[in-house]
């Protein structure tokens, strides 16, 4: 069924260039970047294609296929290829762009890799879902919906099952889902009239939405929203068909959104540039001296997380674990050559010099516990030579943020099941 072609035409007019090509039945990728996109973008295109048959019980027609895309090295040369078919507004300020009338998409390559597949996503999912429509090639429903599934279609996790769609909570630079987090929390935010068009075009409202409908734990409003997915696909129609399926439910449709995204258990807030996640583990991929918190509700008396560090490959070799305790107190657990530290120092007081105290050799792993209660902060540190075992009594403490410190390129973190208590 599938057959993959992977080739490499080199551009006549241009000998420096390379264009490569990936054709199957289903998809057809090109363009003039590292080969490396080009099966990348193939994988996620192959696994988007079996999620989206999935999720709107049908596929498009033979006759649609392969699904195009084009991917462009730089934001100049996707602006020049908008621009030849006559695209210069909106469209050349994104980073990708999808033609309904030729079914072909253009995205760019980013600055972070996480956007540039969330990118290719995005825009494959338009021309899916383009062409799996009624009568037109257009995408079927309000455009909230199309672009709020189109996000939730491009943010992802890469796990080793796969591709896991909708993973809001990944670990990523870009900030959309986090303010969509936020959104659905804000006192002035209305999904019902997102949902009828009362409100301007906005990708965070979008997202907000969508995100809290799909992760909705109330199943009758998940069931009627995917009845009126269904009716869009087979009969076209939208704003006036949800008036109809969920006016009865308009009440509890913003606590349901509110609590689908209370699911995730937080967003992940970057504070310095390259993080990735794969298979369960966040490494970090450039700059000495990161930052990642975990950003959640509001604020607790208990705390309990586990995480196996492993020390990366640069000449800084310190790694750890965070936990802000209400406002102005953090705790921080270094884990450098000198051992297993626990300091007690203002929030955002960490510099890469403050504990870059030697160095650990590549690959050391230490699996670290912090418990924070009523008592204190305790930490629990179990590397192969030694454990540690370390207390620091604080009283009235309350939880607000913890986060994962890096002082070390390609170190490595895996988040374990926390202890039960
Ligand atoms: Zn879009």
């Amino acid at each position: 069924m599938r057959c993959l072609v992977l080739l490499t035409l080199l551009a006549l007019a241009t000998p420096a260039h390379a264009e490569h090509v990936y054709e199957s039945e289903r998809l057809r990728i090109s363009g003039d970047v590292d080969e490396a996109w080009i099966e990348e973008a193939a994988e996620l295109g192959g696994e988007l294609f079996t999620a989206l048959e999935r999720h709107f019980g049908r596929a498009p027609a033979e006759a649609e296929l392969p699904l195009v895309l084009v991917i462009h090295p730089d934001r100049a040369s996707y602006r020049k290829a908008l621009a030849a078919k006559g695209v210069q507004s909106d469209a050349a300020h994104a980073g990708g762009w999808t033609f309904w009338k030729t079914g072909i998409s253009h995205v760019w390559v980013q600055a972070e890799p996480f956007d540039t597949r969330r990118l290719i996503l995005h825009e494959l999912f338009h021309q899916f879902h383009d062409k799996v429509g009624p009568s037109t090639r257009r995408g079927q429903g309000p455009w909230w919906y199309r672009e709020g599934l189109a996000e939730w279609f491009g943010w992802h996790r890469r796990t080793k099952e796969g591709l896991r769609f909708g993973a809001l909570d990944a670990v990523a630079l870009n900030d959309l889902a986090r303010r969509a987090a936020l959104r659905a929390k804000a006192r002035d935010f209305d999904p019902w009239k997102v949902a009828v068009g009362k409100t301007r075009k906005d990708y965070v409202d979008a997202l907000a939405l969508v995100g809290g409908l799909m992760l909705a734990p109330d199943r009758d409003l998940r069931a009627r929203f995917r009845l009126w997915e269904r009716e869009m696909l087979t009969r076209g129609g939208g704003t006036k068909a949800f008036e109809r399926r969920f006016r009865e439910r308009r009440p509890a449709l913003l606590g349901a959104v509110r609590l689908g995204w209370s699911t995730l258990g937080g967003q992940w807030l970057p504070r310095e540039a390259g993080w990735d996640e794969r298979d369960g583990v966040i490494s970090v991929r450039k700059r000495v001296g990161s930052r990642l918190w975990r950003v959640r509700g509001p604020s607790r008396e208990s705390f309990a997380q586990r995480v196996e560090i492993v020390t990366g490959t640069e000449a800084a070799a310190t790694a750890g674990l965070t936990v802000a305790l209400g406002g102005t107190r953090s705790v921080h657990v270094f884990v450098d050559a000198a051992g297993v530290r626990l300091e007690r120092r203002p929030p955002r007081a960490v510099q890469p010099a403050d504990v870059t105290r030697g160095k650990l050799p590549e690959g050391r792993k230490t699996i670290l516990q912090v418990e924070v209660d009523a008592a204190g902060v305790s930490v629990h540190a179990q590397r192969s030579d030694r454990q540690v075992k370390l207390f620091l009594a604080e009283t009235g403490v309350r939880v607000d943020t913890w986060g994962l410190l890096a002082m070390d390129t390609g170190a490595r973190f895996r988040l374990l099941p926390a202890p039960s208590r």
